[in-house]
């Protein structure tokens, strides 16, 4: 079974860029391009992985996180975030045990195929 990863970015270039690269490493993805997309989709996706931008316009990601955790889905995902910033603000420093790696933007792919294939 191959191994589901979502990726989830309000720029559909990253997100392109990085699906395609991921499904040519043998990874199946599947792409949201906002968090409500995101928090739409998680269950019936059920992936593996969440790479997550942390600032987009609709949610950031760290409030998706808090949706995620509310559902009772977050325990069963690694996540990887998409930001410059490692830690999150006070408001959302609970949720900062759930956050696994962080990748920053811009990133490489040499770097981004390292840490992902390090958590699944
Ligand atoms: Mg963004």
């Amino acid at each position: 079974m191959t191994k589901k990863i979502m990726v989830v970015d309000d720029e559909k270039d990253i997100v392109d860029i990085v699906a395609s690269f991921l499904e040519g490493e043998g990874y199946t993805v599947h792409s949201a391009l906002g968090g409500r997309e995101c928090i739409e989709s998680i269950k019936e996706v059920n992936p593996e992985l969440l790479l997550m931008d942390v600032m987009m316009p609709d949610m950031n990601g760290w409030e998706v996180l808090r949706d995620l955790k509310n559902m009772g889905v977050l325990e069963y995902i690694k996540v990887i975030m998409l930001t410059v910033v490692k830690e999150p603000k006070q408001e959302y420093a609970d949720l900062s045990p759930y956050v696994l790696d962080y990748i920053t933007k811009p990133f490489n792919k040499k770097d981004l195929l390292k840490r992902v294939t390090r958590l699944m």
